[in-house]
């Protein structure tokens, strides 16, 4: 089973939709592992998008991911790292695939709701990157029926 980073990004947590996000996580079929809500400083910032610090908008961007806490989380499921990056579309939202995450509830190239892991050898780096092995959980998934039998 693969597991990815999400970050849930400061344009998603302003306009109060990171509910409606995780929904479609959920309805995926994907699994929460972990999740939490953390503030992101220039060096962590720096070190997540070593591949754009050289680029002339990355002050932007530092200083956008910066401006309110994000959601964190790390999803599990079946090819989770390429169907992760199928289902939020394009870097820039206005150019993403109908359908798509970005394209439905982004707004442009920054503003593009969340960022996930874009490779399976990223997201075992950007996985520990932002979490502890204690924050992370495995547990089994229950049937209803499977949960009322443990009360
Ligand atoms: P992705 O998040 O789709 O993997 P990149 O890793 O290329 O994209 O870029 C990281 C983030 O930097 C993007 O999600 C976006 O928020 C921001 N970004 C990328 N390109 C631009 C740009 N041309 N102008 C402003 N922000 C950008």
């Amino acid at each position: 089973m693969q597991r990815t980073l999400i970050l849930l990004k400061p344009d998603a947590v302003q306009k109060k939709i990171c509910g409606k996000v995780i929904t479609r996580f959920e309805d995926a079929g994907f699994l929460i592992r972990g999740c939490k809500m953390i503030h992101l400083d220039p060096d962590i910032l720096h070190e997540h998008y070593a591949h754009i610090a050289d680029k002339p908008f990355y002050p932007e961007v530092e200083e956008f991911m910066s401006s309110t806490p994000v959601i964190a989380l790390v999803l599990e499921g079946d090819g989770i790292v390429e169907k992760m990056r199928d289902m939020l579309g394009v870097t820039d939202s206005t150019k993403a695939a109908p359908g798509t995450i970005r394209a439905e509830l982004g707004v442009d190239v920054m503003f593009n709701v969340a960022h996930a892991s874009d490779s399976l050898e990223t997201a075992e780096k950007e996985v520990k990157r932002f979490f502890q092995d204690d924050e992370l959980f495995q547990y089994d998934v229950k049937s209803v029926e499977e949960l009322k039998s443990t009360r």
